[in-house]
This record gives C-alpha cells, structure tokens and sequence, in this order.
C-alpha cells in the first residue's frame, strides 16, 4: 500500500475511534427555558465540558429578554428590541442546539420531555429554568388583560409603555406594589420610583398622587428581612419622593378606577378594608411554575415539584428523587424566610442564580466523570433598584440572615451600574461567554463569589 493511502487509513481509523469515543462520552442535557438561567447554564455547560456534553436549550420563545430592563421598557426608555435577543443563530454558533416548540411535560421516570407539539426529547441531565408563571388569576381585576398594567415580561412591558402615554396625556392617581405571595419586591419599589421621575421630567407629577401598596411587613423587608438599612433607606426615598405607602396589605380586587385592600393587622387578622382611586395600577403577581411543573391536577408534579410548581432541590440544586435532573432560577422552590401577617416569599435575582447556574455546571461534570456532586452556590444576592436618577443597591452575602455581608448604599452610581449590568448581559448573551475576567476580578476583590463549597475533586471512578 502507498504510504499516502495507508496515512490516510490510519488518520481514517483513528477519526473513528475518535468519533466512537465521543458519541459514547457525549451526554445529552437539555435546558428547559431560554432566560437568565437557562441562556447562562447552556453556556457555562459549553465551556466547563465541551465535547462531553450535547446541550440543548428548549425554551417556549425563540426570543431572549433581559427582564431587569422591563420596567425601562413600560416608560418607553427602552424599546422591546433593544432588550430582545433571537436566540436560534446565537446559540448556532456556539454549538448549541435549539428548540422553541416549548415543553408540555417533563416525564422525569422515563428522562424524557414532551413537547407541546407532541415530539419527545431524552436527555441524560436536565436542568429546569424556566421561570415563573405570573399569578394573574389570583386576584380580581389583575393583570394585563384586566385592569392593571405589568413590566414582568417584555410583552406585558410593551403594552405598558402604550398605556403609559395615554395617561400622561390625562393624568390621575396610580397604585403600585407587590401582592400577597408575591418574592420580587425591587422592581415594584423601582417602578414606583421611575414614574416619579418621569412624571416630574414631564411636569406632571402634581397631578398624580402614588400609594405603594406592599404585602410586605415593613418598607424594604423585600421578602428577605432588608438588607442593611433597606427599610430606613427605603422608606426615606418614598417620604422624600412624596410617595404613600401601606404595608401588611392584602390586595381584593383591581377596577378600572380603583384598587380595593385589605389591611392585616399583626394578629394576622383583617384590620381594615380600603378603596384607594387609581387610574394606572401596576403589582407583581405572586408567581407559582410553569404548567409543565403544576402536573394534571394543578397540583404539582410529585417529586418534582411542590403544590406551588416550584422545583424540589437539594443543596446541589439537585431533585432528590430524580437525580439526573436540576433546578436554577425562579423556579427553584425556598420557603419563605420568616413568618409574616400576609405571606411573601424570598426574592431570586440575577448573581444568585448565576451561582445556582455554576454550582449545576459543575454538578453535572462531577457526575459524568463519574462522581457525586459536590458544588453548592453561594446564592449571594447583590441588587441594584434604579429610580432613573438615583438609585439603591444591596449586597446580602448569604441572602438568608445572618449574614457576613448585609450593606445597603444609595446613589446616581446605581442608576449607572444598572446601565453597565443590562449591557454586560446582553452582550454575554450575544458573545457566549459566562463570566467575563472582568466581572470575575470585580466580584473576587468584593469577596463575592457563585460556589461555597469547592472541595478538592474526589478520586476518578473506573467509569471516567
Ligand atoms: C420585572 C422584573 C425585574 C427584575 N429585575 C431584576 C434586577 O434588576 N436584578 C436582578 O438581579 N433580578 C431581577 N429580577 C429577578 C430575576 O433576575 C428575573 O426574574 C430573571 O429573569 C429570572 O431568571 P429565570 O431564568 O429564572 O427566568 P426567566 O428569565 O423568566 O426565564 C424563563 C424562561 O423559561 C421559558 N419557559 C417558560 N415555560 C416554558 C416551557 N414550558 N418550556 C420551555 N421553556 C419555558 C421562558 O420563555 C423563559 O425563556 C427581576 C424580575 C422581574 C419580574
């Protein structure tokens, strides 16, 4: 044989085998949900395992969106395009397949996931992002398609902005805040406190009294018992903002013209019933999971899921009866953090569900190599509430009390970090990259980090 041929036999086989070996390595993961949690985890899967791993996203949007920038969005500072990212090419390029068919069912004992249009999908690991489903129905009147107005999707955001207008061309009182059940209260306190600054940029805002209307027990409890001196810092900005608020409320009813409360006392009992006149309402819902999560019944999927549709994890963010599957984002079900007159769950923003995405990424390279789990997130939350020109920020290091870090600061420097942080993201997003050297420099010399625990890695089994 030629030696030319006889190279290109060898180069041939030995391709084969290459490839054979791979295709046997090769696990398959699929990501349910194309937000914050999912985009991250599909790429930090990518990087951390490269050709160990085929990574699918199925998500029910062939869109991306930046969600912290919605409420930007519902005062036309934004427009939806600006936020959106269509995710079919960016993940192309990365190797990373897609699907936008959206899931029906996730068949956890078979490994499998029905799509609404009926094809199924095996996987080897799934990880579950996909968000929340916003309880509009929960309360009279709420939402969108009734009598309030919503900045928790981009949609919902952009039919805001509509309605935004008309009514600064004819003015009256507003109601905002959060609801009974509801875990994400910094973005109700920034919407209230961006109006005032658009009304006031327009010369309008003496014809629009605000009443922030809050389940929570106190101003700036935030669901996690403040954050350093979030309730002082808060109620100030509200006081000097000329803003009313009502704690302990429990929210009856939205009408076209007024909100309807109930007032708890701390006996957990009605203390007063009240109609507060609003011409342009906006509450976040409380949230529950996606139907895909909720099972037949409503109920939740057993095992899986809690009554509520949250995902059942360990502290490896993983299912403790379905070990091949995990959880990041706002779907991962934590109790609440303390009792209170009227229920509020625990808040899961972006950096804590980056360490949940890194602490996932490891996990599931741990158990392809072949070994246990071994990596726990942080769940450091470090937020930033913009009022378009100022702003707070707060950095709860762990998010539960007691804390090692527990620091709240007020400043025109948090309307720009959140300018910097919606760039930065949707520019990780387009680029395919998790964590910039940058971010990781900054994070590092402000002693935040994603993993508590990285213990060395435990010896190989024969399986790797
Ligand atoms: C208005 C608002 C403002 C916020 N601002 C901030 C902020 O400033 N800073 C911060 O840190 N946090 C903020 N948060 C909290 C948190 O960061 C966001 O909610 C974040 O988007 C949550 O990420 P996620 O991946 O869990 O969910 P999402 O980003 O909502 O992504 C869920 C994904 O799952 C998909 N999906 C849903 N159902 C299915 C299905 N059946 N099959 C497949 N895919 C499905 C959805 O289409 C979506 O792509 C904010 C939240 C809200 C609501």
């Amino acid at each position: 044989m030629p030696h030319s041929i006889r190279v290109n036999a060898l180069a041939l086989r030995d391709w084969r085998l290459k490839a054979n070996n791979l295709e046997e390595v090769m696990a398959k993961v699929i990501v349910l949900g194309g937000g914050i949690g999912g985009i991250s985890a599909s790429y930090e899967l990518r990087s951390l395992l490269g050709n160990k791993a085929e990574v699918t996203v199925v998500s029910d949007s062939a869109w991306f969106q930046f969600v912290p920038s919605n409420p930007w969005v519902a005062l036309n500072w934004r427009k939806p395009e600006d936020i959106k990212i269509h995710l079919p090419e960016v993940l192309a390029r990365f190797g990373i397949g897609f699907e936008a068919g959206g899931a029906k069912h996730i068949l956890a004992a078979e490994n499998s996931i029905e799509l609404n249009d009926g094809r199924r999908l095996a996987y080897d690991y799934l990880i579950i992002a996909t968000g929340p489903a916003l309880a509009f129905d929960e309360v009279e009147g709420l939402g969108p398609d009734a009598n309030s107005i919503s900045i928790c999707h981009v949609d919902h955001a952009e039919g805001a902005a509509t309605r935004w207008e008309v009514f600064c061309r004819d003015p009256g009182p507003m109601v905002i805040g959060a609801v009974q059940g509801a875990s994400c209260f910094g973005p109700a306190y920034e919407f209230a406190l961006m109006v005032n600054t658009d009304l006031r940029r327009r010369k309008i805002r003496d014809q629009v009294p605000i009443t922030f209307v809050t389940a929570e027990p106190y101003i700036g409890h935030l669901g996690l018992g403040g954050v350093g001196d979030t309730k002082g810092l808060l109620e100030s900005v509200l006081r000097d903002r000329d803003i009313r608020w009502v704690i302990n409320a429990k929210l009856d009813r939205v009408a076209a013209d007024a909100v309807e409360i109930t007032e708890i006392g701390e006996d957990g009992k009605a203390k007063a019933q009240r109609r507060i006149p609003s011409k342009l309402t906006m509450f976040i819902p409380a949230f529950r999971g996606v139907s895909c999560l909720m099972g037949e019944d409503g109920k939740g999927l057993p095992s899986l899921a809690n009554p509520r549709g949250f995902v059942l994890i360990d502290k490896y963010q993983r299912n403790p009866t379905f070990k091949n599957v995990f959880a990041v984002g706002v779907c991962v079900a934590i109790p609440p953090y303390e009792q209170t007159p009227v229920p509020v769950g625990v808040p899961k923003t972006g950096y804590m569900i980056e360490s949940m995405v890194s602490a996932v990424a490891e996990n599931i390279g741990d158990m392809i190599a072949g070994r246990e789990p071994q990596h726990e997130a942080t769940w450091n939350a470090v937020c930033l509430a913009d009022f378009g020109n100022d702003g707070v920020a707060f950095v709860a290091l762990p998010q539960i009390p007691p804390r090692n870090v527990n620091w709240a600061g007020q400043g025109y420097w948090v309307h720009l970090a959140k300018v910097g942080f919606e760039r930065y993201f949707l520019r990780k997003v387009r680029k395919g990259t998790t964590e910039p050297a940058y971010e990781r420099i900054v994070m590092k010399a402000l002693g935040i980090g994603k993993l508590r625990h990285k213990h060395p890695p435990a010896p190989a089994t024969a399986a790797e």
